[in-house]
This record gives structure tokens, sequence and C-alpha cells, in this order.
């Protein structure tokens, strides 16, 4: 070797500044190196004026964070290494013993989980209610709710709630809200202004506002994050201490991918959105599914206000937005081993979780061992419908159904 490793580490050579491309760099960091002691000392990991260490902060994590607050409308953003990361985050930040947290007993799986779990054993407790009755949210308050969620549309089942109805029924109590809007993906709506319907007020938004951006933001099904946005600096720090105490922090190589992916997330989203619209459309026609869960579709639960918050005009005046999400259930006289048999003769759509990346996904859910009352005798099956040809995923759909 002609030079000491020294020189390889601490080599003089500096790259002519100012390059410039279409995507941002990716900097990696565990340490963050300052010029000098002073410099150290004076800065304060909680301000994004400089960095400080890996965790809090790299000029990748800023970017994206910055880019996905302007997404869901917000000002703040904080990254975690998942979508159930971010709804631990703001459980964690806002809940003490004692606190009771509120639920829609259709929500994702998983965090319902962690307040029966972790929050239980810390002294929270938690009650789930029916999102889709504002009464029945209001009957539940009491002086120990400290948080409610919202979730639009329900996990699985696909029940649209009035949102903005929950929202006001939560502020006129002074109740945080913090709304996992994975679904809608800051496209769909904007969850911190309900009020987009004609008859619903203004400025009548939830207070956090989460995201899995595993899902329509990544794009591709191969990265796990979670982000916190909110339009309160105050709220902001509350979160981003336990944030860093907790130790969430995103590696710079995720935030890259999803910063990639995210000029397209708008054109991907309403493609998938059209083809889902057209498969669950065609589904409902065939002689095997008794109903087509779809918040964009007429008839299906929560429909109108659907229509209320993710049309034009609130009243169903252009196509609006949804997710290339549905579900269906099935004829009760075909039996579960029938159904998984079904999804066994698909090719196009594989067997796996999550949503929102190009491959079209199914998954058949034994609806009754979920949710309290459920009106279906025959089997729901759920579909994500990734980015192949329409005309391909529904030739595959009508060759599954003929094994039936
Ligand atoms: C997938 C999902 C999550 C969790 O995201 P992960 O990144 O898989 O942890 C949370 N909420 C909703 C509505 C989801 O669909």
């Amino acid at each position: 070797m002609a030079s000491s490793p020294t020189d390889l580490i601490h080599h003089p050579y500096q790259p002519p500044a100012g390059f410039e491309a279409p995507q941002p760099g990716v900097f990696k960091a565990s340490t963050v190196i300052f010029p000098n002691v002073a410099a150290m000392r004076a800065r304060d990991w909680k301000q994004k004026a400089g960095y400080t260490y890996g965790l809090h902060g790299t000029p990748t994590t800023f970017t994206l964070e910055e880019r996905i607050a302007t997404l869901e409308g917000g000002r703040q953003c904080l990254l975690v290494p998942s979508g159930l990361a971010a709804i631990a985050n703001v459980n964690t930040a806002l809940l003490k013993a004692g606190d009771e947290l509120l639920i829609p007993h259709n929500a994702y799986g998983p965090g319902k989980a962690l307040a029966e779990g972790e929050l239980a054993q810390w002294g929270i407790t938690h009650q789930l209610y029916d999102p889709m009755d504002p009464a029945d949210l209001q009957a539940r308050l009491t002086p120990r709710t400290r948080l409610v969620w919202l979730e639009a549309p329900g996990s699985v089942t696909m029940e649209f709630p009035p949102l903005a109805d929950l929202a006001r029924v939560c502020r006129e109590r002074g109740v945080l809200t913090a709304l996992d809007n994975t679904w809608g993906a800051g496209l769909a709506f904007n969850g911190f202004d309900l009020g987009r319907g004609a008859h619903v007020a203004s400025g009548s938004g939830a207070d956090i506002v989460v995201q899995a951006l595993t899902k329509y933001p990544s794009g591709g099904g191969d990265v796990l994050m979670g982000s916190v946005v909110t339009r309160d600096e105050a709220l902001h720090l509350r979160l981003k201490l336990s944030h860093m105490r907790m130790g969430w922090g995103v590696g710079a190589n995720d935030a890259e991918a999803v910063l990639r992916a995210l000029p397209s997330v708008a054109l991907r989203y309403r493609a998938q959105d059209e083809a889902a619209r057209s498969l669950a459309t065609w589904l409902g026609q065939q002689p095997q599914i008794a109903a087509v869960l779809h918040p964009a579709l007429a008839g299906s639960p929560g429909h109108e206000h659907w229509r209320a918050l993710c049309t034009a005009d609130g009243q169903g005046g252009d196509a609006g937005l949804a997710a290339g999400l549905f579900s269906v259930v099935f004829d009760g006289r075909y039996r579960p081993q029938q159904i998984d048999a079904f999804c066994d003769a698909l090719k196009l759509f594989r067997l796996g979780y999550s949503w929102g990346g190009p491959v079209s996904l199914v998954v058949p859910y034994d609806v009754p061992a979920m949710r309290p009352r459920w009106p279906h005798p025959g089997v729901l099956v759920r579909f994500s419908v990734g980015l192949e040809a329409v005309q391909d995923l529904q030739a595959d759909l009508a060759a599954a159904l003929g094994t039936l």
C-alpha cells in the first residue's frame, strides 16, 4: 500500500459544490461531524437548522419529511420505521397511565392489538366505537379520553365514516384526534381539512395525520415506513420528543426509495383507482358475488360520506378519488374452503398483505371473528389492485370464478 489507511479516511479531496440532479442525494449517517466544539454544543437536535446525529435527521430524511408534510397539507412531519410505528408514536407521546383512547371498531388490526397489549400493560385503557355513528363516539367520551383515532375507510370491511362529524364531536370536547390516512394517501382528501363537502364547516380536520408510506408513497412493496404529520408546532414537539426517546429513526436508503417514488404517487393512485373501480363493478355483476365493498360505488356502506369528502363539489360532481382497494363478499352457498381454492386459483393476484405496489394482491378474511356485528353469511375476500393491465386482471378473476 502506497499510503496509510488514514489517508483514505481523512482525504483532502472535496468534490466541487453545486451538483444538481432530478433526484436529491442520499446522505447516510449515524455520526454527524461538527467543525468545532462550540458548534457541537450550540446545535439543538430539536431544531432543523442543523444536523446533530443520524437518528435526528439527515438532508435525505429532512427532504422527505418536508415533501410528506406538503402531501398531507400539514406543516411538520416525523418519519418512523413503519405505518404501525406511526400509530405507536402518537399513542406513546400523548397517553399516560389512567388515560383512555378510542379506536374505531373496524380500525387497522395491529393498532387495536397495540392498545390491547402494551397500552393496557401501561395502564392506558381503550374502547372501540362505531365510526358510522357519531352519537356512539360522543357517548363514549369521558373526562379520561385523551385521544380518538379516525380511519377511512374501515380496514378490510371498507365502511366510509362521516369523518368531519366524528372530528367535530372530539373538537367540541377538546379531545385530540389522529387520522390514519393510509387509504387516502394525502390524495383522496385532506385529513386536516375535512370540510370539502358543501354542508360541513371548513377547518374541520384531524390534529394529527399518520400514513403508512409503505403503501402508495413507496409504491413498490419493498419499503416499510410511516409518517406523523401535524400543523401545530407544540403538538409536533410532543411527538418528536417521544420519537427521539424511542429511537424511531429511518434509514437513508429507505427514505431515498420513497423520494424516488413520490413524484409518481398521484398518477399511480389514479390508475389503480380506475382499475379497481372497473374490476369491482364487474365483480358485482357476477352471480357468485353477494356484495361489493368499495366506498366509491353506490350501495357500499358510507358511500355518501365518501362522495361528500372525495368528489370535487361534495355531491359526486366528478369521479372523485379512491384507493385501488376493495372487498367482495361471496354468496353464502360457498364454503370457506371453496373461497380458499378461488384465491389459490388466481395467477396474477398474488397472496400477500399490504397494498399500493405494482403487484395485485388478494387475501381472504374471516370477518365474523374480527367485527362485533357482521350481516353477511358469505366469505369476504379483499383485493388490492396493482399496475397490471386491467383486462388481464379481469381474465384472471373470471378464470378463478369459473373453478367455483
Ligand atoms: C398497512 C397499514 C398500516 C401499517 O403500515 P406498516 O408499514 O405495514 O406497519 C397502518 N394503517 C393502515 C390503514 C394500513 O393499511
